[in-house]
């Protein structure tokens, strides 16, 4: 699993963090990655809200649906 570093504008979607919560990288932006969800939206996550994401995972939704159920879900409550 291969996470972006450094990416000037990473900002995770979920828990809307931009900065590396290590203190040893304090000036770098936080690490992320991004997934494409079942409607083709780009969703970037961070790597715990990615592994939160993962092990929450319901055997009877796929992780792309997942990620616009979530999305819509932000959207609606306007966060
Ligand atoms: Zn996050």
């Amino acid at each position: 699993m291969s996470f972006i570093y450094n990416k000037n504008d990473a900002r995770c979607m979920w828990c809307k963090r931009t900065k590396n919560p290590h203190p040893d990288f304090n000036f770098e932006t936080i690490p992320i990655k991004v997934f494409k969800s079942k409607k083709g939206r780009k969703i970037e996550l961070c790597f715990s809200c990615y592994e939160h994401e993962t092990k929450a995972i319901d055997e009877d939704i796929d992780f792309e649906e997942k990620l616009d159920k979530k999305f819509e879900l932000l959207k609606l409550l306007n966060l």
